[in-house]
């Protein structure tokens, strides 16, 4: 249900996605890990083509867009399809919480006030946050915030949520409420990439584990297969390391 094909995409000489392909399935919690500096970010960055990659399509639901094309209706579908999570929240700051996650319903969704407002509030429930609905950004912790941007990317009923280390600018005790929210979202049924460092969180959340090296996807399976047996001299390495 989403396709990701052919998806090459370099900096200046700096090849840093080769020839990408990668089949979703709805539903599909992908876990997608690797050496920094090897294109996760730059991955998701391009599906929603917050980067223009060289050469690529992005298939969701029945529409395939040519990610090196910069056509603004293509551009729209990605925004009214897709929902992002950064590392830093990104939050309007002088937007409130509640402001913030009825931002995109009323200018892409072009949603009435009313409804945006209660659609809103919905979202803002399920992460837990419906009580600081007034408040703003500088007056919530970073979980607060990263849980009302996962708020805003939500009430935007994604096809695909991407979420780019969603926890790793957080203080430690902060990450674990973040984690909570999006097994919760992943327990719905959204589709999702999800790029982080914490394996135990992707081992456990995900259905589907991609290792990332250079350019090219080295590993592809069960978390189980890629935490325990991975096949790439790369990937075991990286395990090692991390122990
Ligand atoms: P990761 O998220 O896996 O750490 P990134 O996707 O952020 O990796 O980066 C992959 C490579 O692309 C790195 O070498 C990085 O320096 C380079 N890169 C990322 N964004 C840019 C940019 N806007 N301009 C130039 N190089 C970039
Ligand atoms: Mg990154």
């Amino acid at each position: 249900m989403i396709k990701i094909d052919h998806l090459s995409k370099k900096f200046n000489d700096n090849v840093v996605l080769d020839d990408i392909s990668l089949d979703i399935k709805k539903g599909d919690v992908v876990g997608i890990i690797g050496p920094s500096g090897t294109g996760k970010s730059t991955l998701l960055r391009c599906v929603n083509r917050l980067e223009t990659p060289e050469r690529g399509t992005v298939t969701i639901g029945d529409k395939t867009i040519d990610l090196s094309e910069k056509k603004p209706k293509d551009l729209l579908y990605l925004r009214q399809n897709t929902g992002m999570v950064f590392q830093r929240f990104n939050l309007f700051e002088k937007k409130t919480a509640l402001e913030n996650v009825m931002e995109g319903l009323i200018v892409v969704k072009k949603m009435s006030k009313a409804q945006a407002r209660e659609i809103a509030i919905e979202q803002l429930k399920l992460v837990g946050m419906a009580p600081w609905a007034n408040h703003y950004p500088k007056h919530l912790s970073g979980g607060q915030q990263q849980r009302v941007a996962l708020a805003r990317a939500l009430a935007m009923k994604p096809q695909i949520l991407l979420l780019d280390e969603p926890t790793s600018a957080l203080d430690p005790e902060l990450v674990g409420e973040v984690l909570d929210v999006i097994r919760k979202v992943a327990a719905q049924g959204y589709t999702m990439l999800l790029v982080s460092h914490e394996m135990n969180f992707i081992r456990h959340v995900s259905n589907r584990v991609i290792f990332l090296d250079k350019g090219h996807v080295v590993e592809d399976g069960t978390p189980k297969e890629v935490f325990d047996h991975p096949t790439n001299l790369r990937t075991q390495e990286f395990f090692r390391k991390m122990n």
